[in-house]
């Protein structure tokens, strides 16, 4: 791992912005490593791998799901997951929902949201967001709770296209927060901004940057 760039990032980052340290193909000792560092907040994207990590390492480790995730592996991950980064459809978090009660649990999540212009990207777009929170069937949900938004750029060397989707997304999440959740304390979290524009991602207001590259070399 880059322990300069690690201890960098940390001190660098504004007290109340969330550093994911994004540890998929990353070697367990690589983790453990920045773990006794202090860093708690680990990032994956694929299931199975995330599984044998939670296993192995320590158990106050918060993991969070930044990934493309199936419906039928919701039910793997649903006993320990700390935050899913990455719905992208309703019935995503009916799955999520069903599987956190029936762990007992309240699963946070944050709604992936289309920002780039690229098209492969997984997300919702605003409008079906709108419709997804105005459903009757989304108020019935008990067992998660929507704390944010999240979103990716387009992958571009160009910063003010960059920075115009990050802007984008921080005012779509103003305006769910107005319409939706106004008495909702907890819906406060926008994670977005990756190695390559998460300084970007700061100066337009994300909360919880995922970070991978530069934290564990690539
Ligand atoms: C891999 C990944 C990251 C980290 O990307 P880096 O460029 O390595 O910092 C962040 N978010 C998601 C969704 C990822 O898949």
């Amino acid at each position: 791992m880059e322990i300069d760039n690690y201890i960098k990032i940390k001190s660098e980052l504004p007290e109340p912005i969330t550093l994911v340290a994004v540890s998929k193909t990353q070697q367990l000792n690589d983790i453990q490593q920045m773990y006794n560092l202090g860093q708690r907040v680990f990032g994956e994207n694929k299931v199975q791998e995330l599984v044998e990590k939670y296993q192995t390492l320590p158990k106050d480790i918060n993991w969070h799901f930044i990934g493309h995730l199936q419906t039928n592996k919701v039910k793997i991950i649903a006993p320990f997951i700390s935050l899913i980064h990455s719905i992208d459809s309703g019935k995503l978090l009916f799955e999520v929902n069903k599987e956190a009660k029936k762990n007992n649990r309240i699963i946070d999540c944050l709604l992936q949201i289309y920002i780039a212009k690229e098209e492969t990207k997984y997300g919702f777009s605003v409008e079906e967001v709108n419709n997804f929170l105005l459903s009757e069937a989304f108020k019935e949900l008990e067992n998660v709770r929507i704390v944010g938004v999240m979103g990716m750029a387009t992958f571009t060397e160009e910063k003010k296209q960059v920075m115009n989707e990050f802007s984008s997304l921080k005012t779509i999440f103003s305006q769910f927060k107005e319409n939706y959740f106004a008495d909702k304390l907890y819906f406060k979290q926008i994670s977005m901004g990756m190695s390559q524009d998460y300084h970007l991602a700061i100066e337009a207001g994300s909360t919880m940057v995922r970070i991978g590259t530069l934290l564990f070399g690539s």
